[in-house]
């Protein structure tokens, strides 16, 4: 009885183990997958902005193109469009780490909102939009600074999406056992079938594309990352010409530390 104990014990741990070696197998062959994925997009990306830069560099100095202010800025351009790629992609990798370290405090989303508004101000301003804030107080406990950046690049994306003098509207909301924080504009939205993809690493939607807004696509991919690590849910509705809303739910999360 004591040989068959022992043996059954033996198989039990020998399957689990099994188990447990085929899981890592599987995670550690999606990791792959994902980073052979990421090269290839982000080759993909720098690409044709180098590609921009060296020839009009290269027209310059063979005096085919004379080195006029509007050329100088366009490879001017060009470079600041790879610096914001490269520094994007740094905060991407932060955020998609498949264990973000969240340094969870209790943060007050209306106040930390009104902050992010200030913040933006110049930008604003610039195209004379209005930026209105609703809602109540509400305490969650989650990581400031990702709160924060989270807050950034969608009132970052509504300001890139309006048209001049659009309306913006911020609103935070207390549901109990989660808050939630809304950034609505009336800007040149995105068509039903775009609307999956716009969290998707580099996507940028057809219009965006042609508005010159300097734009990444990693901004969304960076929220949903974020959004997920606290255990929320981010979600858009949205309609072409009429603008779109972002909503995000973050779980209070009191109890899990
Ligand atoms: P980007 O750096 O291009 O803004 P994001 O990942 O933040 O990258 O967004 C991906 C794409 O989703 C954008 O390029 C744009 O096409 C679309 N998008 C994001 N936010 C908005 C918005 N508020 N209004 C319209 N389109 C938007």
């Amino acid at each position: 009885y004591e040989i068959r104990f022992k043996s059954q014990i033996g198989t039990i741990e020998l399957h689990e183990l099994t188990q447990a070696v085929n899981h890592m197998a599987e995670s550690l062959e999606r990791q792959e997958r994902l980073r052979k994925r990421m090269t290839t997009d982000v080759a993909h990306e720098l690409r044709t902005p180098l590609a921009n830069v060296s020839s009009h560099l290269e027209a310059i100095l063979e005096g085919v193109w004379k080195p006029t202010p509007e050329r100088l800025q366009g490879c001017y351009d060009e470079i600041q469009r790879i610096s914001r790629l490269v520094s994007d992609l740094e905060g991407l990798s932060q955020a998609e780490k498949e264990y973000v370290t969240l340094e969870k405090e209790p943060v007050e989303l209306l106040t930390l909102a009104y902050t992010v508004r200030d913040s933006f101000e110049q930008e604003l301003a610039s195209k004379s939009l209005s930026c209105s804030m609703t809602g109540e107080t509400c305490t969650v406990y989650a990581d400031a600074k990702r709160i924060r950046q989270i807050m950034d690049n969608l009132l970052s994306n509504a300001i890139k999406y309006s048209y001049e003098g659009g309306e913006i509207h911020i609103s935070v909301h207390d549901f109990g056992e989660s808050g939630v924080l809304e950034v609505e504009d009336d800007g040149i939205g995105i068509s039903q079938e775009e609307i999956p993809l716009i969290f998707e690493r580099f996507y940028r939607t057809d219009k965006s594309r042609s508005r010159k807004t300097g734009g990444t696509g990693v901004g969304l991919t960076i929220v949903k990352a974020l959004v997920q690590a606290h255990g929320g849910k981010v979600t858009v509705e949205s309609e072409t010409e009429k603008g779109s809303r972002f909503t995000v739910v973050l779980p209070k999360g009191e109890d899990d530390e």
